[in-house]
């Protein structure tokens, strides 16, 4: 059975995490729960989009190669499910399970983290 890796947080940390773990382990189920809009924000380019350096904000989210980093980008290049505007709101570690609650779509669903 293969493993289940659950990445809380999708900006700087989150997607590296989740990106290590593909690489030792190309069998696991990866799963990223970002509570904001964007995976794999470039915060520090924030100060350039805000001075005007660039009106592209698709910069702060793309790869070097102009691809947005979205959740089809994560599934297609890693294998890694990633869901937006989804926080975690707690764990439960003796059942295994997670409520996570989705803004958009308002509502709570639980993932089983681990086999
Ligand atoms: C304007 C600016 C300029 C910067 N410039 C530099 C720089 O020049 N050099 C440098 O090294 N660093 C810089 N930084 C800092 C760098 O961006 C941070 O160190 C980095 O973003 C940290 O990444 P992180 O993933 O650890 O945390 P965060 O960026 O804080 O990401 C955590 C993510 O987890 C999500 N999250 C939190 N709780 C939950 C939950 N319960 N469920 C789901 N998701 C959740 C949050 O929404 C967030 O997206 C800058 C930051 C800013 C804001």
């Amino acid at each position: 059975m293969s493993k289940k890796i659950l990445v809380i947080g999708g900006s700087a940390a989150g997607p590296k995490a989740a990106a290590k773990a593909r690489r030792i382990d190309e069998n696991a189920e990866i799963i990223i729960v970002q509570k904001d809009k964007d995976l794999s924000m470039a915060s520090c380019g924030y100060p350039y989009y805000v001075g005007g350096f660039f009106d592209d904000r698709n910069m702060l989210i793309s790869s070097s190669t102009g691809v947005v980093r979205n959740p089809a980008y994560y599934m297609n290049a890693k294998k890694i499910t990633a869901y937006t505007e989804t926080e975690a709101v707690s764990i439960n570690r003796a059942e295994k399970l997670f409520p996570a609650k989705n803004s958009s779509a308002g509502k709570h669903w639980i993932c089983l983290t681990t086999p």
